[in-house]
């Protein structure tokens, strides 16, 4: 929940205002994808619900807790609520694709053998059960994509947020990749907030919100899209 968030970067003469009284209402299980021209503030309000920065004014909870002015600690533990899928999927070159996904569960309190279950499941789920003993550099842009999903949901987050996470994708992959992420994530109840200039699948989501000039334009019928 967002009401009236504003942000700024920069001090002094150089402070300058990037988003502007931001209001949004997300609910439990819906799946938004958040588009607009590049430089319109989409990934500085992706970061600021995923707790990797710290609002400024205005209100902004996650599952309940406020996160303006949030303390260190208030911010970590939000941000184990949340899963994160960037374009550059981050993954670790010197693990196994198993053991990038493993990684995502180290800070939390499970036995080994339902991590190495779940391990399973999500790799099975994305299409690389095939590929656990692989390294990154020996799959494609669409299956390290892919892994990121697996990293991202195997600690079942309640909160998914990908920031073009089908960039540098050819169309199918693209399309695989969110249909699989949005198919787990329904699996597990999961919301998902996804950023992107990707016109080919906006039809995936709920709602479609739109980022312009650091405001937010709710267009959520399809015409004022393509226009
Ligand atoms: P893109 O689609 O190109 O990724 P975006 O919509 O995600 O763009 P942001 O990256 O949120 O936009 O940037 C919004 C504005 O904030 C831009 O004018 C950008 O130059 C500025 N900005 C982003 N990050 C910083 C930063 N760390 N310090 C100063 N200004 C920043």
């Amino acid at each position: 929940s967002i009401a009236n968030l504003n942000h700024y970067y920069g001090q002094g003469s150089l402070r300058k205002q990037v988003l502007f009284e931001i209001n949004l209402q997300i609910q439990r299980g819906e799946i938004i994808i958040m588009t607009g021209p590049s430089g319109s503030g989409k990934t500085t309000l992706l970061t600021l619900m995923g707790s990797l920065r710290s609002a400024q004014t205005g209100s902004l909870s996650i599952l309940g807790q406020e996160l303006l002015n949030a303390s260190r600690e208030q911010m970590t533990l939000a941000r184990r609520n949340i899963g994160y899928i960037f374009q550059a999927h981050n993954l670790l070159n010197f693990l196994t694709v198993y053991q990038n996904v493993e990684m995502a569960l180290e800070i939390h309190d499970i036995t080994a053998a339902e991590a190495d279950d779940r391990i399973r499941h999500v790799l099975t789920a994305v299409g690389l059960a095939h590929r656990m003993d692989y390294y990154p550099s020996d799959l494609s842009g669409g299956q390290k994509q892919r892994v990121a999903i697996a990293r991202a949901l195997v600690s079942q987050p309640k909160i998914i947020l990908a920031d073009e996470p089908t960039a540098a994708l050819d169309k199918k992959s693209g399309r695989d990749v969110v249909e699989i992420m949005e198919k787990l994530a329904k699996e597990q109840g999961c919301t998902i907030l996804l950023v992107t200039h990707d016109n080919r699948i906006l039809d995936l989501a709920d709602r479609i919100i739109y980022m312009e000039d650091g405001y937010l334009v709710d267009r959520s019928d399809s015409e004022a899209i393509a226009s």
